[in-house]
Parts: C-alpha cells; structure tokens; sequence
C-alpha cells in the first residue's frame, strides 16, 4: 500500500501543484477543472498503457511496448526477461534438435514408451523394425502395432533385465533383439537391434559343423568296421579278404585326408583377408603341372587337351591358383564318363585372363548352377562320393578366386557337358601390371 502511494507521490504533486498555480492566476473553479483534467489525462494513460501491456502478454511475439516512468521500468525488465528467456529456449531447442539427429543416427532403433505403453517418440531405425508411421503412431499403443506374442509378454512382464529375441514376419524377414530400459519416472526406452545377420552366421556354422561331422563319420565308421572285424576274426579271414578288407579301410582314410586338407585349406584362407601380391605365376608351368596331374587321375580314360597362350604370367599365391585351377580340372575327370574330352585353356589380352575347363560330360542342370560354389554342395552326392569328392572343391575354388578379384563363370547342359571359365582382371596379370605401371609413369 505504501509503495503503491510513493509511486503516486510524483504525479499527486504535479497534478496539486498546477491546480495551485491555475487557482493563483484564474480561481478555484479553473483550478479543479484543470486538477479533474489532468486527473483523466493520468488515467487514460495507466488504462492504455496497461492495455498494450496485456496485448503483449496475449501475444508474446509481439515487440515489448514502450513507455515513460514506471511503465517504462516495468517494460524494460519485461523485455529483458523475455530476451533471456528465448534465448534459453533457443539453446534448449537446438540441445532437443541434437538430441533427436544423434538418435536418429544410431544403428539401433529406440521408442520412448510413456506410462501407459504408448509411443511418445521412434527414430526412423525402429520405425523400419517395427513396421511404424512416425506420422500416425504416436501416441498409439505400442502392443496394438507391434502384436508379437514373445514381444507383448516382455513389454507386460515388467522384467526387463535381459533383452528379447523376436522374428518379426516382414518382408524380408527380421530377427530383432529387444530390450527394454526405465529411465526417468516411470518412463522406458525400447532398444531394437537387427540380429539377422548374426543368426545367419551361427546357423552356417552350426550347419557346417553337421555336415564335417556328417562327413567324417561315414568313413570312420567304415574304418572302425574293418579293424574290428579284423581284430576279431583274423585267422579265419586269409590273408586275400584281409588285405581286401585294409584297401578299403586305406581308401576311407584316404578320404577323411582329403576332408581335412580341404578344410584347412578352407580355413587358412578365410583367415588372411589379403593375397600376397609379390610372386608371380608363370601360367603355361602351372597348367602343365595341371594336366599332368588330371592325366594321372583320368589313368588314360579321357582326351585331355591343354592350350596355353605362352608368356604369361599370373601375380597371386601359387599354392592357391594351382588349388583352383586343380580343382576345376580334376572335378572335369570325375564327372566325365569314360572315353570323354576335356579342354583346358588360358588366353589374355589387355582387357584381362581367362582360364577355362571344358569337358563333355554329365554336365549340370541349371537350378544347380547358382549353389555350386555353397560348401558341401552337391548335384549328385553319390557320384561325388565315388569319386573321392569332398563337396569343397568349388567352395576353395570361390574363395580362391575372390582373394584374386578373379570371377567364375559356369555355362552347362545335362548329358552335354560344362564349362568353368575364370577371368582374371588385368591388374592381376604380371606382364599387364608392366604395361600399366610404364602408362602411369609416361602420363606422370
Ligand atoms: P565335389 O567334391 O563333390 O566334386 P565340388 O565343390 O568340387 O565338390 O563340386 C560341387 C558339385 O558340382 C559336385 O558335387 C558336382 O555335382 C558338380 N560339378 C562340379 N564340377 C562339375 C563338372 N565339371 N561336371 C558336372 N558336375 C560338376
């Protein structure tokens, strides 16, 4: 109340003052007049002032108005208030603006869940694994869209401790681990992660696993049978049936050797990821050393014809082209019958090499084509078998060729024949890679 009369105090005298001086020089009754006026004036004044106030209030956009006296006080600290405040709100909302891009960034999706399990807020990652329209699906119930039985038990059960694994049924379809974290009052965060891949991965393994155990049984069993029965019945056996008998057991061990050569071999190169580029492969020694060896194993069964463009040479890993290249030429003895021709080839030129195995015979169907390279892979297990294969030859022969930025490339008929072609880019070739390093030192 005192502080509302001292700031009075000012305008009361001005205003009793001149009333004073006007009663001086023209009466009493000119002085009220002029007292009454002034008084009016006065208010007027508080009434206008106090309306921009509130129109300013209604409207904070607005400029903060301007006045005289106490208004102008009452102004400035309004205006300055204001100016603090956007600029805290500026901060916060670029600190909001942050906060949103950096989720939005993670590989990860996240959904904040309020009390009643309704979605506040979802990056763009979780509303691609939850099939979720940020634009419609806010403020919806998270178990009405995400239906998942495994999920919905999570979300209700309110242990959230370990996370969940769900196989969601889009297209393509997703494995999502899911896990659900409290923070602040009540409030919780839904993480999803895509664990697709890693599935993928454990169940190639757990199913390479079963086929090399699969694999190794078959002949140990085999082996194990002939000991015993040798250990057992040997006096009776002859030495004719016995020594039939260890062929067979030798053939057996023979081919679990292979196995396991190959799934080495496998392995060594699956753990470099790069070849050795200083050595350099002369082609024509190494195809000769290749048909040699295909001749031994064809023992005269077959037409082999071997045709190399001289003079070049290869730059990678020996031991892993003639493994290829072995490869591709003994699967052609093996699944060519007896009196059939088989092709080998090498040419190059600038655009790059080419190394082909052509034979004529049993050939492939073409749904079998694309899986050939898969391990354990095989059109006909029982002819393979036979043959001493190991169902890892084209997966050594991919892998190989990988490590060598080379291709593969299978054209085949059923009863006609195949052909493997390998084309090697001209980088990989030695006498190329010449040319190339003396283009880029004129040009320099
Ligand atoms: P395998 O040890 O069984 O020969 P590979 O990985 O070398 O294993 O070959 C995979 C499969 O591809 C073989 O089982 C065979 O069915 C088929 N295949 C490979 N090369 C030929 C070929 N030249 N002619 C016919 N079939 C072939």
């Amino acid at each position: 109340m005192l502080q509302v009369l001292l700031s009075a105090f000012p305008v009361t005298v001005l205003i009793a003052g001149t009333a004073l001086l006007v009663d001086w020089f023209a009466g009493r009754r000119w002085a009220l007049t002029t007292a009454i006026v002034l008084l009016l004036v006065w208010v007027m004044q508080q009434l206008l002032h106090r309306e921009r106030l509130i129109r300013w209030l209604n409207d904070p956009e607005r400029a903060v108005p301007t006045a005289s006296g106490r208004w102008d006080i009452l102004f400035s600290t309004l205006y300055r208030r204001d100016k603090a405040n956007r600029a805290r709100l500026q901060t916060l909302q670029e600190d909001l603006q942050r906060m949103r891009e950096a989720s939005q960034a993670m590989p990860d999706g996240t959904v904040i869940l309020a009390t009643d399990n309704s979605i506040e807020w979802c990056n763009h990652t979780a509303s691609r694994h939850l099939g979720l329209n940020p634009q419609t699906d806010i403020g919806m119930p998270i178990a009405n869209l995400v239906r998942h039985p495994e999920f919905v038990r999570y979300l209700l059960s309110g242990e959230y401790n370990q996370p969940v694994s769900v196989r969601m049924s889009s297209q393509p379809p997703l494995t999502l681990q899911m896990q659900i974290v409290r923070f602040a009052e009540n409030r919780r965060l839904l993480l999803t992660r895509d664990i697709s891949q890693e599935e993928r991965l454990d169940a190639v393994r757990r199913d390479f696993v079963a086929n090399v155990s699969h694999e190794m049984k078959t002949p140990l069993t085999v082996v194990a049978g002939f000991i015993e029965t040798l250990l057992d019945a040997l006096p009776e056996l002859g030495t004719e049936t016995a020594l039939q008998y260890l062929q067979l057991a030798n053939h057996q061990a023979t081919r679990m050797r292979q196995l396991v050569d190959d799934l080495l071999m496998l392995a060594s190169l699956e753990s470099t990821s790069t070849t050795p580029h200083d050595e350099q492969v002369d082609v024509t020694m190494l195809l000769n050393s290749v048909a040699e060896e295909i001749r031994l194993l064809s023992g005269g069964n077959h037409e082999i014809i071997l045709e190399v463009q001289a003079g070049s040479a290869l730059i990678g890993n020996h031991r892993e082209l003639h493994s290829a290249f072995m490869n591709l030429a003994s699967n052609a003895v093996r699944y060519t019958p007896k009196g059939g021709h088989i092709k080998l080839t090498w040419q190059d030129d600038v655009a790059g090499g080419q190394y082909c195995v052509e034979d004529d015979g049993i050939g492939i169907a073409p749904e079998h084509i694309p899986r050939l390279t898969e391990r354990f892979y095989r059109v006909d297990r029982g002819r393979s078998r036979d043959t001493g294969g190991t169902g890892l030859g084209l997966a050594i022969v991919k892998h190989v060729l990988e490590r060598h930025h080379a291709t593969l490339s299978v054209t085949s008929t059923p009863g006609n024949g195949s052909c493997f072609c390998v084309n090697f880019p001209r980088t990989q070739l030695a006498a190329q890679k010449m040319l190339i390093a003396n283009d880029e030192f004129s040009n320099a």
